[in-house]
């Protein structure tokens, strides 16, 4: 019932989700990667061989980064979703994204069409999975449906997976100890908006495989991204750098240092940051601000202590671009 809902259902682009895969199923027919012919029903399938494949687990804001990300780097990428709308709605914006490059001269409408064809629907985790040598995890930030994931991923997967989880901060090591094998757990941290923010930070649990480590440097690089590698710790390098940096803004504002126009203006233009802090937290949602503040707060001290104007700004629900405010207005939402 679900799934005949969200078939006809119409996305944002006016498309229904069954035309876009029905979409997506067309564009694999051109991609020629390697053929197997030996059993009768898959003799006119065009099947990638395991180590090019990769799974996405989750197709949301990050998932469909990654995979669009993947793609470009040439690995058949198998994008999977508990919801099938959601799959859908993933695919539709992904083609838009593409054409979009396409507009801006990054890229020819060929490596479009053919981006588009290594990016497959899977309706089935399970499958997915078995049929990639790499997983990149992508479901929300709960530490229990990771967990479920990452146990569902290491039964269906073969001995030689990497399996890696899009945290924001949750312990690798805590998602690694739902396998049996940890050491092929490892953290893989993107950034938003994924196809075109460079950096990845690797995350290493203190079990995490040199080898895992190795093949997930290798991955990014196939994706065009740089990498850093950092010890699992709450926050990991860029959030914990960035929520001190957001909350000593607060602090300066509310002690009436200067504007909220003036902090910003003089983090981009004195210290060459591309966003102010403020411009940059109404982005990301202050109550998501708010959230990871209190958890360094309560794992590395009282350094975190989130300054009582941002508390405050979130109680009164000036949570951001989300929600049409935040440090500033925006009246167009
Ligand atoms: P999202 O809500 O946009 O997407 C999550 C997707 O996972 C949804 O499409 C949902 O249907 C799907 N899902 C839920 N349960 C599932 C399951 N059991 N199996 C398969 N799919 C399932 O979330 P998001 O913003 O893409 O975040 C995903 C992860 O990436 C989180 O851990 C988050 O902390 C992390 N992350 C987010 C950002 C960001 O800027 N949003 C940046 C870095 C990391």
């Amino acid at each position: 019932m679900a799934e005949s809902i969200a078939a006809t259902s119409k996305l944002s682009n006016g498309r229904t989700p069954a035309y876009v895969a029905d979409r997506a199923r067309a564009l694999v027919t051109p991609l020629r990667l390697c053929v197997l012919s030996c059993r009768p029903r898959a003799r006119n399938l065009v099947v990638a061989a395991k180590t090019e494949t990769l799974a996405v687990i989750g197709s949301g804001l990050m998932g469909r980064g990654i995979a669009h990300a993947a793609a470009v780097g040439g690995f058949v990428t198998l994008l999977h979703d508990v919801s099938a709308e959601a799959l859908a709605r993933a695919l539709a914006q992904i083609e838009r994204d593409l054409e979009e490059g396409v507009k801006r001269g990054k890229l020819a409408p060929q490596q479009a069409t053919e981006t588009l064809s290594r990016i497959r629907p899977a309706q089935d985790l399970e499958a997915a999975a078995g049929r990639a040598a790499f997983v990149i995890e992508a479901v929300p930030e709960d530490i229990g449906l990771k967990r479920e994931t990452f146990a569902r991923l290491e039964a269906a997967c073969g001995d030689d997976v990497v399996l890696a989880s899009n945290t924001s901060g949750l312990p690798i090591s805590e998602i690694a100890r739902a396998t049996r094998r940890p050491e092929r757990v490892i953290g893989m941290h993107f950034f938003n908006p994924v196809p075109k923010m460079k950096l990845i930070e690797i995350v290493r649990a203190p079990q995490t495989g040199e080898s895992a480590i190795a093949r997930t440097q290798a991955v990014a690089r196939r994706m065009g991204k740089e990498t850093v590698l950092v010890r699992e710790s709450p926050g990991f390098l860029t959030s914990r750098m960035n929520a001190l940096i957001g909350n000593e803004a607060f602090l300066m504002l509310e002690a009436g240092i200067a504007s909220a126009e003036d902090i910003d203006k003089a983090m981009k233009l004195g210290l060459n940051h591309p966003m102010g802090p403020f411009e940059m937290v109404d982005l990301v949602g202050l109550d998501t601000r708010l959230a990871v503040l209190e958890h360094l707060e309560r794992t590395l001290g009282e350094k975190y202590k989130p300054a009582p104007l941002l508390v405050r700004l979130v109680k009164e629900g000036r949570l951001g671009r989300k929600a049409g405010k935040g440090v500033y207005e925006y009246p167009e939402k």
